[in-house]
């Protein structure tokens, strides 16, 4: 308003000179005030229609930089501009920051809307429920999600409890938790169970076999118990029950030594590897009580080993070469022969091998042979004392130390059960026997059971 009247002023004060010295004061001064007004009040629109224009685009740069109300104006809205582009730019970090840590959890996370659509998922959620997150988004989830037990847990709308099911690719095991947000949206968080499950299963199993494995010799026991209490036996007979009696509870023993062992085996720390046990030893030791074991019904040959030593439990590395040396004996029949040696690989790794020229195992038994309780022949195992642990104690043994065992066997022929150490754990000093003086001692004809401990 000033800024018009001062412009009308000085354009009256100058139509008004210009006026007078044609005689027209007056009118001099009525054209001057009014052109001045008209050059300022369109000087405006300029500015005006130049402001709107920056504002009709697309408000990148700067507003124009006028001087007066438009450049006032103008410097405002984009003063105002940037400051809700700082706070867009700082939420939208939020927001990513917020995504790459959904998507570093380790478990599922997926969004969808009220009408169940897929709005977001982090790439576990895709793996889990083999989605992809770019085309998928906007599908219902349950098109996508086929299983009937995540359908009704969505449906229920009682999401206290986790759903459990199998994820689409038919193999791997989801617990799935749906927490409602929002307005009527759903974060949908998916674990993958698989191992859980397949470790909770074993649990019962094993469970289920030790109670079945120590009811049987217990109920065989409380008979013989009752048939004490109960019958006049004569003395001949009472001997033989109590032998009897005395084989049940060696079987519950040996079942009970077996389980320590293994419990030993999982809560202890792993073997040291600079403790150096002498091998030659070793085998000397469970070579003496495979002897005893087979009482000279198989031909039992250990060639001298070397100067090696192991790094690792001395009891535990006799434990696991007694059971083999012991399943030898077992399942190998009478006048058959059994032989241990020790191979040297060029790599400094190595191998205690037990070769027994016994019943063999058919193929198919071999990947399952170290699962707890897993037997070939059943009663075989328990007529000759076996708890159906020993395999798996000797699989425990050696990858605590580092090793892995591994098996060959030929049904009728007989079977190879190999410990392998790893070049860390072998010290060798001396020059091996080879290999093949073993295979050809143990492959020689037995000329009968009473050479079984000749060496
Ligand atoms: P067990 O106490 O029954 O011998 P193991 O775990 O030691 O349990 O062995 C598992 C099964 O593997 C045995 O029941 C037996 O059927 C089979 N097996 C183990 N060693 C031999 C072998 N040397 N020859 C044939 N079968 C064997």
């Amino acid at each position: 308003m000033l800024a018009v009247l001062g412009a009308g002023g000085m354009g009256a004060l100058a139509g008004f000179l210009a006026g007078s010295f044609h005689g027209l004061p007056r009118a001099g001064a009525a054209a001057g005030a009014a052109v001045a007004v008209g050059l300022l009040v369109g000087r405006d629109a300029w500015r005006g229609r130049r402001l709107l224009k920056w504002l009709r685009g697309s408000l990148e740069g700067s507003a124009p930089r006028d001087a007066g109300f438009w450049g006032e104006v103008g410097y405002r809205i984009e003063k105002g501009l940037k400051a809700r582009e700082h706070r867009a730019d700082a939420e939208r970090e939020r927001l990513a920051q917020f995504l790459s840590a959904m998507e570093a959890s380790p478990n599922g996370v997926l969004l969808i809307d009220a009408e169940e659509q897929i709005d977001w998922c982090n790439s576990v959620a895709a793996l889990h429920f083999e989605l992809q997150p770019d085309r998928d988004r906007r599908q219902r989830v349950t098109n996508l999600v086929r299983s009937p037990a995540f359908k009704a847990h969505l449906d229920a709308g009682r999401w206290q409890e986790p759903v459990v099911f199998v994820a689409p690719d038919g193999r791997t095991t989801l617990s799935v938790i749906v927490r409602p947000y929002g307005d009527g949206l759903k974060l949908v968080l998916s674990q993958d169970i698989t191992e859980r499950e397949r470790h909770e299963a074993m649990r019962r199993d094993f469970v289920a076999n030790v109670s079945h494995e120590i009811r049987s010799p217990l109920t065989v026991l409380a008979g013989f118990v009752e048939t004490m209490a109960t019958l006049p036996l004569g003395e001949a007979e009472r001997q033989r029950v109590l032998a009897l009696m005395g084989q049940q509870t060696d079987r519950m023993k040996t079942l009970v030594a077996d389980l320590l062992t293994l419990a030993q085996l999982e809560g202890s720390p792993r073997p040291p590897p600079d403790r150096w046990v002498a091998l030659p030893a070793l085998v000397e030791r469970a070579l003496a009580d495979a002897r005893a074991l087979s009482a000279g019904r198989h031909r039992i040959d250990g060639p001298a080993i070397g100067d090696v030593a192991l790094a690792g439990s001395e009891s535990e590395l006799l434990s696991a070469i007694g059971n083999l040396l012991s399943n030898a004996v077992r399942y190998t029949p009478d006048g058959g022969r059994i032989g241990l040696q020790w191979v040297s690989r060029p790599d400094g790794s190595g191998a205690v091998e037990v070769v027994d020229t016994g019943l063999g195992i058919a193929r198919d038994h071999l990947p399952r042979l170290t699962e707890r309780f897993y037997r070939v022949d059943g009663s075989r195992s328990r007529e000759t004392g076996g708890t159906g642990l020993g395999l798996s104690i000797v699989k425990h043994v050696m990858q605590r130390h580092g090793g892995a065992i591994d098996i060959d066997s030929t049904p009728g022929a007989g079977s190879t059960f190999r410990l392998l150490f790893p070049a860390a754990r072998v010290r060798r000093n001396n020059r091996q026997p080879s290999a093949v003086a073993l295979a050809a001692a143990v492959l020689q004809p037995v000329s009968g059971p009473d050479d079984a401990t000749a060496r």
